[in-house]
């Protein structure tokens, strides 16, 4: 089968030939109908994320069909449409018993320890294969596999609970679908924190609030449109101690910051005024669940969380295509999202 491989850590990924996976009792071979090319994908292929073997396929959003399975898998057989959790994990460690299979002790991330979806055919084992229904098309089940289902994992550890008030910072990928899955949790007022016109432009069609951080401090803007109180719950998706603290400083009392975004920074915070005094919180969130996945799957379904035509493109499995997408997400963060759909 085709492939597309990183081979040379800084170099352009290459087009392989290598043979389909063959597949164990408890595997799943799924022919990939489309794989989200990632800004994590960029790290990789740069280096800047450690990998530790090569040549390896790159590609961890991926959906596609059921073509074969092994024989202690039940819940899906072959034809069925199907996305994929990308981190495998062993199902019984210490973390793996109580659902928190980010921490398992031999946990591997497709795409990143093991061959991910930049191929014609992916192996995974059944356990991190869940059922796509027919209403959300492979694109969608794709790119939903990553920076939605973090977003969801993210308002899950920050306890988002009914009529609370958030605050997003960033509205990349990850806050366009926290926007939409904090309101279908029952948000209330929703705050979101750009640089960027267009960006803030869209805030305002998703009928939230943008905060125009060119305007002055954002943890100020959104005291002052709170009348001082402060939000209950903050989320920072971009990776900056700046943006860290200031959606610290915009927390109500008992409010809870969810830190998503990555940065080897240190962030200075005053104990006394910023957390002790208001029982503020400050969440490290990584990766998301696999229990999360049915829910999500579900606000997809239903509509809840919606990606509208052109915010999704596609390239072939090619080499030169997904390099040139590479480059350019090396440059910027918008909300467009590229997927590989194999011909
Ligand atoms: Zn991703
Ligand atoms: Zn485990």
């Amino acid at each position: 089968m085709k492939a597309v491989r990183l081979v040379e850590l800084g170099k352009p990924l290459k087009e392989e030939n290598v043979e389909v996976p063959a597949i164990g009792a408890s595997d799943v071979l799924i022919r990939v109908m489309a794989c989200g090319i990632c800004h994590s994908d960029a790290h990789y292929r740069a280096g800047i994320s450690p990998i530790e073997r090569l040549p390896l396929t790159l590609g961890h959003e991926v959906a596609g069909l059921v073509e074969q399975t092994g024989k202690e898998v039940t819940h899906v057989r072959r034809g069925d449409r199907v996305c994929i959790h990308y981190l495998v994990h062993c199902g019984s460690c210490e973390f793996c018993v109580r659902g928190l299979e980010q921490f398992c002790t031999t946990v591997q991330m497709i795409g990143k320890h093991r061959d991910g979806g930049y191929a014609e055919f992916i192996k995974v084992p059944g356990r991190s294969v869940f059922r796509l229904p027919d209403e959300i098309p492979f694109d969608v089940g794709a790119i939903m596999m990553c920076s939605s289902a973090t977003a969801l994992h993210a308002l899950n550890k920050a306890r988002l609970k009914t009529g609370e008030s958030v605050a997003i910072f960033g509205f990349g990928g990850l806050g366009f679908s926290a926007l939409q899955l904090a309101r279908a949790l029952g948000a209330g007022d929703i705050y979101v924190v750009e640089l960027n016109q267009k960006k803030l432009a869209a805030v305002r069609e998703f009928e939230a609030i943008p905060v125009d951080a060119n305007e002055g401090d954002p943890a100020e803007q959104i005291k002052h449109a709170t009348g001082d109180k402060g939000v209950d719950v903050s989320l920072e998706l971009i990776g900056s101690a700046k943006t860290m603290h200031q959606a610290v400083r915009c927390l109500a009392p008992l409010g809870r910051a969810a830190l998503v975004g990555l940065t080897a920074q240190s962030m200075s915070i005053a104990p006394y005024s910023e957390i002790i005094n208001r029982e503020a919180e400050v969440i490290g969130v990584s990766d998301h669940l696999a229990a999360e996945l049915p829910s999500l799957i579900e606000m997809a379904m239903s509509g809840k969380l919606r990606f509208p035509s052109g915010i999704v493109r596609a390239v072939d499995l090619d080499a030169v295509q997904i390099n040139s997408i590479l480059d350019a997400l090396e440059k910027t963060t918008d909300q467009i999202r590229t997927v590989i759909v194999p011909k």
